[in-house]
Order: structure tokens, then sequence, then C-alpha cells
């Protein structure tokens, strides 16, 4: 531990809470002495689980420099919003007027009385091969800072989910003049460079997209690929990896049922899983609400039972299929349950007005919990 006493931390775009949840776990002495987000929705539900945190209701672009200043932090983390730099978001990167507050923390950043000693800062897949990253690290080398950027995933630290992301870890250069920051733990395997260079990817097969289209690959059943069944069946197979039954609320099936209408028109398009596998996709803000891409979905039935529903199915009338689909009794995660996936604690929960849809969408938006734990114990100590 570099100090005994408490970090004071700054948490921006603080959504609902997962790095104020990571720097708890972490064990870290610290307090988040200001929380920043416009968000009312995810606000409420930082508010219910963190009442004595003062949290700002502001745009972030919106705050003076002096306001920062009076905070007087030594710790920054950070997600800033993910849509300018995801291929499904058209990659506006700096011109995308939703990285506006994140080149204005850029811009203040030089100009603080005091830099603060630490930063963290989480992102999606795309980010690395950003302009808005390479205003980042030019920044933070002017600034003095040391850095390390890897892109990883949870299944990395034995969570049965892909969550694919960009993290940056910095550490002002004086706290130890000499040295360039070292991730050394070794769950993590990150790509470790002191270039400029973007980091390449670690985990090219579990990212949060929907997945790529294997082009000339034959279609086995289910719309899946052999290249598909491959994979899936590799990842089962790492033991390393934990069994989502682990994860599970019991008895759930009944109210997260898939309905009738979306088996009819969608069952090909899911990503089934099992409570014995290791394996499942990332869940997004979409979840619940659309199917293709946006998170995985249970069942109980065996492989071969699976595969019975679904061998031809597109031969069948409506009505067979819908009984062969019925019989899989497919169902949503719960938003507990995808909450468990994302490493956040049992002492989390959401305020009684928040909608379903509503949970979905802010832990779609949120982050790993488990692996921004570690990453934080490694920059922090
Ligand atoms: N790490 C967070 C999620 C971050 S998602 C979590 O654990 O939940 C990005 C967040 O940035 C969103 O909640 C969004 O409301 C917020 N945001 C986007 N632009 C902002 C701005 N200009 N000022 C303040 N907050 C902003």
């Amino acid at each position: 531990m570099c100090t005994v006493e408490s970090l004071r931390v700054l948490e921006l775009y603080s959504g609902i809470g997962g790095m104020h949840y990571a720097l708890k776990e972490s064990g870290i002495p610290g307090q988040v002495v200001a929380a920043i987000d416009i968000n009312t929705t995810t606000n409420q539900i930082y508010r219910h689980n963190f009442p004595d945190t003062p949290l700002w209701n502001k745009t972030i672009e919106g705050i003076p420099l002096d306001d920062f200043n009076k905070l007087s932090f030594d710790v920054i983390l950070m997600s800033p919003p993910c849509q300018p730099f995801t291929r499904i978001g058209l990659q506006g990167d700096i011109h995308d007027l939703r990285t506006k507050s994140f080149l204005y923390i850029l811009d203040v950043l030089p100009r603080l009385h005091r830099l603060p000693r630490f930063i963290l800062l989480e992102n999606v897949k795309g980010f690395e091969s950003s302009s808005a990253r390479n205003i980042l690290v030019k920044t933070l080398m002017e600034c003095g800072y040391t850095f390390q950027e890897i892109m990883v995933s949870p299944t990395s630290v034995g969570i049965p989910n892909s969550r694919l992301r960009y993290f940056l870890t910095a550490k002002l250069a004086t706290d130890n003049l000499s040295t360039q920051t070292k991730i050394s733990d070794a769950h993590l395997h990150p790509s470790e460079y002191d270039s400029s260079e973007p980091p390449t990817d670690l985990n090219p097969t579990s990212t949060c997209q929907p997945e790529e289209d294997l082009q000339g690959d034959h279609v086995l059943y289910k719309l899946e690929t052999a290249t598909d069944v491959q994979r899936k069946m590799i990842q089962n197979n790492n033991l390393s990896v934990r069994q989502i039954q682990d994860f599970l609320e019991p008895q759930m099936e009944a109210n997260f049922l898939l309905p009738p209408k979306t088996l009819l028109r969608y069952a090909l398009l899911l990503d089934i899983v099992q409570p014995s596998s290791r394996r499942s996709v990332c869940f997004t803000k979409g979840y619940g609400r659309y199917v293709e891409g946006t998170g995985s979905v249970l069942t109980n039935c065996m492989e071969t039972e699976m595969e019975l529903a679904f061998t031809h199915l597109d031969q069948c009338s409506e009505e067979e299929k819908l009984k062969r689909l019925m019989k899989l009794k497919l169902r949503y995660f719960t938003p507990r349950e995808v909450a468990n996936l994302m490493g956040f604690p049992q002492s989390f929960c959401f305020p009684e007005q928040i909608s379903t849809r509503q949970q979905y969408k802010a832990l779609g938006n949120s982050l790993n919990v488990v692996l921004v734990t570690k990453l934080l114990q490694t920059l922090l100590s």
C-alpha cells in the first residue's frame, strides 16, 4: 500500500456505481468524494446504494475547474460514454458530441492545482484505436503519468460472461520516478506496453458485439456454424471459469420466460446457455427488450433436447414450432442474476420504482466489478 491514508476518489460518469463497488471490494482505503452523472435513473440507483456519497447530477463539461480543485482528489475512476467508439455507434469518436465531456476532462487535467496520483478508465473495444485515446495518452504523457492499457474480459477472472473491455490505468510518475507501472496480476494476462501503440486484442473470441459472420462456414442448426459450436465447447470446457449455476437465483423460471411471440420470431438468433455452461455473451442495455446480440438466455434442458427442438425447426408449422420451443422453457436471466455475473455484491439493489427494463439498461451500461477490483488492487497498492 502506498499510504495508509484514505484516498480521495472522483468517480466520473458514475452510472450505478460499478467503479465505487470495485473500490469497496478492493479493500483499499478510499472514499468517493464526488460521483458525477447526468442520468436521473442511474442516479436514483446510485443514491439508493450509496446514500452518503455526494452525487452531482451535472454535465461534466459544465463543472468549472475550480470546483474540481476544491475536491482535491487523488484518484479518478471513469467510464466515458462508449457509443462514439462502438461499431454500432458509427464511431464518431472525437466528433461525436458525447465525447465533449471527456475532452473537457483532458483539458482540465493539466490545469488542476494538484494532479491525481492514479487514474483508471474503462471503455469499449474500439476505444483503443480512437483519436480520443490518442489525446488521452498524449495528455497523460505530458502530465508525467506512466500508464498501461489492456483489453480484457471477465472470463479471465473466472466469470462465465464475455464483456471485452478496454482499460487504462495510469500512475503519476513522481510516485515512483524511474519505473513504468506494471500490471503483474497473472490472471489478467494484460498486453503490457509502454509505447504509444494501442494494445492488441487479447480475447478476440469474446467480443460484446453480435458474433461475427464466419463466411463460408457451414451452418449446423440454430444458425450456428461448426466454428461457433466448437468455440462454445472450448469455453464450456474451460474449468478455470465458473459455471452459470453459481450465479442463478432459485425458482425464477416462471416470471422470466420468453414470450411465444419472441420464441417464434427470434428462436434461431438466441444465444442459449445452461446452468452447467461456463460461458454467456455480454449483457447489453437492450437485454429483455431486443433479442439479437443483447445477452444469453437460459434453459435447463440438455443439449440433446435442444438439438431435437431445433432440428428442421424451419420446416415446422407455427404450432409445432411453438410446441417444441416452449418445451425448452427458455428464460431471461433476471436483473439480479445479470448483476451477479457482473460481480455486483449482494448488498447492491434497485429501488422499488425502477422497472425491470430500466434495471437491465443500467446494468448493460455498467462494468464487471470483479475485473475492475483486480485492476484497482494492482494500480493502487
Ligand atoms: N461505470 C458506470 C457506467 C458508465 S456509462 C456504471 O457502473 O454504471 C456512462 C455514463 O456517463 C452514463 O451513466 C451517462 O449518463 C453518463 N454521462 C454521459 N455524458 C455525461 C456528461 N456529459 N456528464 C455527466 N455524465 C455523463
